[in-house]
């Protein structure tokens, strides 16, 4: 199949956040191009905006509904549709779209509730459509060379994980003001039970799965809400133990001050260390035991294939968020064409994350605020002193 894939989008209209980062990476490797969508609520709000992006008006849908039927009975229908709208929405959305024989790209986390998780992880695996869930941080090459390394055992038996994902755009009621973002993620129906820890906990624990190889065996939570009046987290952490017996500990906060998207992840083990952050997401750094501190640059020659393949710059011209986002996308239309010509997938079209990962997700945020409202939380007073 050489033609672009043909993408729908459901949300991500005018005003809304992630919309146009899928759109950007969609089309930057050209394997994309975006041909239909109800992209708002409200259907006269979808329509203008499809307008205004060129797309077909009569492919300018009003819900995700008339989506489903209009291009289900056409020959040229979207081979994909991304579904970038609150989290509540996702599970009828992936639903009705699977159903109808479409393959889905779905923003995290995968569904508001651990039932619907259950379901759609499910429908996905039973109906054998596509469904790839955007955990941005899992499509940058440096993190995919550290996932390679620690497989190969360059850190031998990883021994702690320190993954953080600080935030400070809700450290003040912004919700009440009518910030559309804040409003739904403080909603316990429309986001999900989970506010920091779902929003972008799922980020951080996600991110640290995915390079370490590490299966959650359980985990102890402590959540916080420190903006009156929330109705959700706004802070957590997480202490976590893996099975074969590594350690972990996960921070997500929204009301981080002086933070904007600081994903950090740590991972120790009894030969080395490897460090990333995504604010210098071209750089890895590596610390072998008795060893001097190294930064392992993106595009250096004796990267794995892994990262090359989702390099597009030469060493010294940075790439970022929106290649990494691309590298999801180029990565999903690679897993959907090899699927298609029966095939196996390229390099990129491997390791992405799909409805499992999705669930894991969501499966995590529960038994966090589960832990973290369990009745027998050890807290242990100190002597007093
Ligand atoms: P947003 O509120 O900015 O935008 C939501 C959009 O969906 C709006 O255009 C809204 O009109 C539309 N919408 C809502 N219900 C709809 C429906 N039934 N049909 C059609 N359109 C509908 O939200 P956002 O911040 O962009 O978040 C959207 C999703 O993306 C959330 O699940 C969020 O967790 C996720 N997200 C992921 C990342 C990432 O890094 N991968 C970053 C931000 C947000």
């Amino acid at each position: 199949m050489t033609r672009p894939l043909r993408l729908g989008m459901v949300g991500g209209g005018e005003g809304a956040y992630i919309g146009n980062i899928h759109r950007l990476a969609a089309r930057l490797d050209g394997h994309w191009q975006i041909v239909a969508g109800a992209f708002d609520a409200d259907p006269e709000r979808g329509r203008a905006f499809a307008l205004s992006q060129g797309i077909d008006p009569a492919r300018a849908y009003g819900t995700w509904q008339e989506l489903v039927e209009a291009e289900g009975a056409r020959e040229d229908r979207v081979d994909a549709v991304a579904i970038c709208t609150p989290n509540f929405t996702h599970y009828p959305i992936a639903k009705g779209l699977i159903e109808a024989g479409f393959d889905v790209i779905c923003e995290k986390p995968l569904t508001a509730t651990l039932e619907d998780a259950v379901a759609l992880e499910a429908l996905a695996r039973d109906s054998g459509r596509f469904v790839g869930v955007t955990y941005t941080y899992s499509g940058y090459p440096m993190v995919h060379e550290a996932r390679v390394r620690i497989a190969q055992g360059k850190l031998g038996a990883v021994r702690t994980v320190q993954v953080e994902y600080p935030l400070e755009w809700m450290s003040k009621p912004i919700e009440q003001d009518g910030n559309a973002q804040a409003a739904w993620r403080t909603d316990p129906v429309r986001n999900g039970r989970g506010g920091s820890i779902g929003d972008i906990g799922t980020h951080a624990y996600h991110l640290a799965g995915f390079v370490t190889g590490l299966t959650l065996e359980s985990l102890t939570a402590d959540l916080a809400t420190f903006v009156p009046g929330r109705a959700l987290d706004d802070n957590a952490h997480v202490m976590m133990r893996y099975q074969g017996g590594a350690r972990g500990l996960l921070w997500s906060s929204q009301v981080a001050i002086g933070n904007s998207n600081g994903v950090r992840l740590r991972v120790f083990g009894d030969k080395g260390a490897l460090q990333w952050f995504q604010e210098q997401p071209n750089e890895l750094i590596w610390t072998p035991l008795d060893g001097r501190v190294q930064i392992i640059k993106r595009g250096a020659d004796d990267l794995s294939e892994d990262a090359k393949a989702r390099s597009r710059t030469p060493p010294g011209h940075p790439e970022g968020y929106l290649e990494a986002f691309a590298n999801l996308y180029a990565g999903f239309a690679e897993a959907i064409r090899a699927r298609t010509e029966g095939r196996q997938p390229g390099i990129v079209g491997q390791n992405l994350p799909l409805a499992k990962d999705g669930l894991k997700g969501v499966a995590f945020v529960e038994a966090v605020v589960d832990s973290h409202q369990a009745e027998n939380q050890p807290w242990i007073k100190p002597i007093e002193v």
